[in-house]
């Protein structure tokens, strides 16, 4: 998927274009914690054009000046982004800062766009003709107050927007190795390449230094995703939370399996929970993987206790396994490449009508359907309408009667009869006509 970013001085008003034309998409469904809140990455679309956009607004260098955290901004947009939205503010005119970002942006060769934001009505539209000295041609103004503007803005965006060209070359299984920085993903890449081997491809004609990493393991092929994004590059914004959030973001975008990769030595923080929010909520396969397991004093009930652990904080990932493993000393890896296939296979997975809907019958002479006052819930049956994740709808009398504890307890019956392993399942309450 293409992908534009925005950059430019703070308080022009990057985050409320953001949310614009990301809409109301970013109101966001589930109840995962921390993720919907400050968000710097989201799927959008105009004119049946899909593309994933970034605010670079967000990624912050604790304590550098102003002119450094602006010089990362635009850095992180050339780096990661196809086409580039300078914003600029209309009521203020040209910025030293502005000068400062078009230049970088000039020598980029990526294609990029002045949008001149707050120009609220006509009779500022003259303040646009300041940023043709900008050098990066002709000035669009916006207003994100009224959301006026922005068709034309995203008219030339996709004007300029590179093909997303799917290449159908065969991946196999494709999975990421998301994490905090430091918990040890490039070692693990690493040691579960150890003496395979692999195909390094680097896809013609995509955005930045897009590098995945193929091979083979008992006749199964991988790719793992995003090998290159793994790997330092001494950038001073790469260990800042936002892009370690972002690079995770667009890594998850393109897996079927996430590897979400935690400290045993530091155990669980924040950033864990985010990062694994974010690979939930996009509705991946997911295994939870224990790296640097050697570094760990063990007694006999220290697997245990940071099981449970790991099932009280992540308690929206109940369906993910969790593997103990150490980068260092290759305990459990080579059982790695197996757990994926298995998580793959699961979130694939279709079940047939006749034996879903044999499990569900058994589960509801087992517990009654909840009531409502006089109104009890019928459920009439229930179809896999998609995979990748199993997708079930439920059709019944009426939608409000269904309980959550009752669709739980569904879901539960559900993975009891069938191997769900790893993936998550939605279920889809809806009324029967
Ligand atoms: P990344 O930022 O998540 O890619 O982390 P790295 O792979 O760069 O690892 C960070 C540090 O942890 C490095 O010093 C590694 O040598 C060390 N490390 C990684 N995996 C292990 C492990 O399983 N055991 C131990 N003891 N150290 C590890």
């Amino acid at each position: 998927q293409p992908v534009v970013a925005i950059v430019g001085h703070p308080n022009v008003g990057k985050s409320t274009i953001f949310n614009r034309i990301v809409g109301q998409r970013i109101s966001i469904v589930e109840d995962t914690p921390g993720v919907t809140r400050d968000r710097i990455y989201a799927h959008a679309d105009w004119l049946d054009h899909k593309f994933s956009l970034i605010d670079t607004g967000g990624i912050e260098i604790s304590n550098a000046p102003f002119v450094k955290q602006i010089t990362a901004q635009a850095e992180v947009a050339i780096d990661e982004a196809d086409v580039i939205i300078l914003m600029v503010n209309g009521k203020e005119g040209v910025t030293d800062g502005d000068d400062h970002i078009a230049r970088i942006l000039y020598h980029s060769n990526k294609p990029v766009i002045v949008a001149v934001n707050k120009i609220d009505n006509l009779k500022q539209q003259s303040d646009i003709y300041d940023f043709y000295s900008l050098g990066l041609g002709d000035p669009y103004p916006i207003s994100g107050a009224h959301g006026k503007g922005l068709g034309d803005l995203l008219d030339q965006v996709i004007k300029v927007l590179p093909e997303d060209h799917h290449d159908n070359v065969n991946d196999g299984i494709k999975f990421s190795l998301i994490g905090r920085p430091n918990v040890g993903k490039s070692s693990l890449v690493n040691a579960i390449l150890g003496e395979k081997r692999v195909i390094v491809s680097k896809k013609a004609g995509t955005t930045r230094d897009a590098t995945n990493t193929h091979f083979v393991d008992h006749h199964q092929k991988y790719t793992i995703i995003d090998t290159a994004g793994l790997r330092k590059r001494g950038k001073v914004y790469e260990n800042t939370e936002k892009y370690s959030v972002l690079r995770a973001m667009r890594s998850i975008d393109d897996s079927d399996v996430v590897l979400v990769v935690l400290n045993a030595d530091e155990g669980i923080r924040e950033q864990d929970k985010k990062i694994a929010g974010y690979a939930h909520e996009a509705g991946k396969g997911i295994i939870i993987v224990v790296n640097k397991w050697d570094q760990v004093d063990k007694t006999s009930a220290t697997q245990r206790n940071f099981e449970g652990a790991i099932r009280y904080q992540f308690k929206y990932l109940t369906y993910a396994p969790i593997i103990f493993v150490s980068a260092l000393t290759k305990q459990r890896l080579n059982q790695l490449p197996k757990l994926i296939d298995k998580v793959y296979h699961n979130h694939e997975k279709r079940i047939t009508s006749s034996n879903l809907n044999d499990v569900m019958m058994d589960a509801i002479s087992m517990t009654p359907t909840p009531t409502s006052g006089t109104k009890r819930l019928r459920i009439y049956y229930a179809t896999q309408v998609a995979s990748a994740p199993p997708t079930i709808v439920i059709f019944v009398n009426d939608p409000t009667l269904m309980h959550f504890s009752y669709q739980r307890y569904l879901e539960n019956q559900f993975r009891k009869s069938f191997d769900f392993t790893g993936t998550p399942l939605k279920l889809i309450t809806r009324s029967r006509k």
